[in-house]
């Protein structure tokens, strides 16, 4: 059985409301054994040295200006996150050693567990109805989903809770199956890829594959690295946002009237898999604030997709070396360019080719679908009345990115109504913005770029998050502080599907 569901009256046993976790019900014991960890954490972290078991966090000198040099030594790295001058590299010991080698001017070291959660998490919200912290529509008020750290749905959980959206509301929800994980091609299990089309009218205003409707469009896609938990859980509370203010709310009633909202929520199910495996077990360290800080072998670490097909193991810190080709390194644009990796173990393995990767791959088939292709590279300005928008979350860093991300020095055709468009947003949720090399670093063949360049809509990356709020494994209570701060800015861009290239220029 792929998922349960428990009684509301199931719940009023449990310590806080929450749903039990799949692999380790939520007992009183298991809470005494997250607060032990939390405590112990609390107590040793400070004067730790960073160990073996640690991921490091390296503090580097970064930003436009870094040469040749650095950008080759740091490419196979992820970044937790940049202000400009400097970067924060997520590695091992290993790693401070390669880059010394390399060359790289190291500013300092850190363990992660030390760089992270400096924040203190909002309290109050243990004291919140469960409701309000996990929050599904009306329609489905009942239902409960499973979750693992803490609160967070898992990938069963995200398949059912989209079926269940569906047919609670035929009038405004399609559930759509666009095409299979890897693990799914090869026959080795897997998921669907799968994302709802929510609009009103789906039940009956003809299909999408040929947009009979005549609305133009907003996709939001999340989750394609796995490891950034936040992301889906965002991505979750928009369609309840949604669902539950349309008819209520005008404005969200006339959006839903006027356009299409895509929402894919987890872009790498086969990878989220293993991290709710690792972020379910009972040895996860936690920070003294309750995020999760897991040891360098731990495979809450993943952040590609499962293909190990060329995977040789270089390293037995799964931060370092996992299987797996980088979705967002896979997509056509300058594939094979800046920040990316031609080794198989690396964060930012780019793959054989692009588009070898059925995530990335049928993503792209699915977006030029809904989108139509208008071929724009850095001469030929997208018209006016082109229609559509695009947004992708990441964790972390706090920023709002938008193409060209391959190279900082290159320009959209479009770029001041894809700039002004990317302000716009961040308004409302205040991030850093800009394009990624001027904010974090170049970086190739990521699907923002090839959306852009091959289909002519204005596409945006946000890293949401940020160390002192818990880096990647943010504290499930952090969430609704999270959304509170993103909802505006997605409507925005929801908003501005029908004519992004002019509505940051009319009047409202
Ligand atoms: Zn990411």
């Amino acid at each position: 059985m792929s998922h349960h569901r428990t009684t509301p009256e199931g719940l009023t046993g449990l310590p806080d409301g929450r749903p039990p976790s799949r692999r380790r019900p939520l007992t009183r014991a298991g809470i005494a054994t997250a607060v032990a960890g939390l405590v112990v954490g609390g107590l040793v972290a400070p004067a730790r040295a960073a160990g073996s078991d640690d991921v490091v966090v390296v503090t580097v000198q970064a930003g436009q200006s870094g040469d040749a040099g650095l950008r080759d030594a740091i490419a196979g790295l992820d970044v937790l996150d940049a202000n400009g001058s400097q970067a924060n590299l997520l590695g091992d010991a290993a790693t401070v050693e390669d880059l010394e080698a390399a060359g790289v001017d190291v500013v300092r070291t850190r363990a992660y567990g030390d760089v992270i959660g400096s924040a203190p998490q909002p309290r109050a919200l243990r004291a919140a109805p469960a409701q309000s912290l996990y929050p599904v529509p009306e329609r489905i008020a009942g239902n409960q989903y499973e979750t693992f750290f803490g609160g967070y749905r898992t990938v069963s959980a995200h398949e059912q809770f989209l079926r269940d959206v569906a047919a609670a509301y035929p009038e405004l929800v399609e559930l759509v199956d666009y095409g299979d994980s890897w693990l799914k091609t090869q026959g080795r299990g897997g998921h669907d890829l799968v994302a709802l089309r929510i609009t009103e009218g789906a039940d009956h205003d003809g299909r999408w594959e040929t947009n009979d409707n005549g609305k133009p469009r907003f996709f939001l896609t999340a989750q394609a690295h796995a490891r950034e938990i936040l992301t889906s859980e965002i991505a979750w509370r928009y369609i309840v946002s949604l669902l539950d203010n349309y008819g209520k709310d005008p404005q969200v009633t006339q959006l839903l009237q006027s356009t299409e909202i895509w929402v894919q929520t987890q872009n790498n199910p086969d990878g989220i898999d293993l991290v709710e495996d690792a972020l379910d077990d009972p040895d996860l360290r936690l920070t003294a604030a309750g995020d999760g800080n897991p040891v360098n072998q731990s495979k809450a670490w993943q952040r590609k997709n499962l293909d190990d097909s060329d995977y040789v193991q270089t390293s037995t810190s799964w931060s370092s070396s996992q299987p797996g080709i980088d979705l967002n390194r896979n997509f056509a644009t300058d594939w094979g360019g800046a920040s990316t990796s031609a080794t198989p173990s690396s964060q930012t393995y780019r793959g054989t080719a692009p588009f070898s990767e059925p995530e990335a791959a049928a993503e792209a088939t699915l977006l030029t679908t809904l989108f139509g292709t208008y071929e724009t590279g850095t001469t030929t300005a997208a018209p006016d009345d082109r229609r559509g928008t695009f947004l992708n979350l990441h964790t972390s860093g706090g920023l709002a990115i938008y193409p060209y991300a391959y190279d900082y020095q290159a320009n959209v055709p479009n770029l001041e109504q894809v700039k002004t468009l990317g302000f716009r947003q961040t308004y409302f949720s205040g991030q850093n913005t800009g394009k990624a090399g001027e904010i974090l670093y170049n970086n190739a063949g990521n699907d923002i770029d090839w959306i852009y360049d091959q289909l002519g809509i204005p596409a945006y990356t946000w890293e949401l998050g940020s160390s002192a709020e818990g880096g990647f494994f943010s504290s499930y209570s952090r969430v609704p502080a999270f959304w509170a701060q993103t909802e505006r800015a997605i409507y925005y861009l929801a908003e501005a599907a029908g004519s992004p290239y002019t509505s940051p220029w009319a009047r409202r």
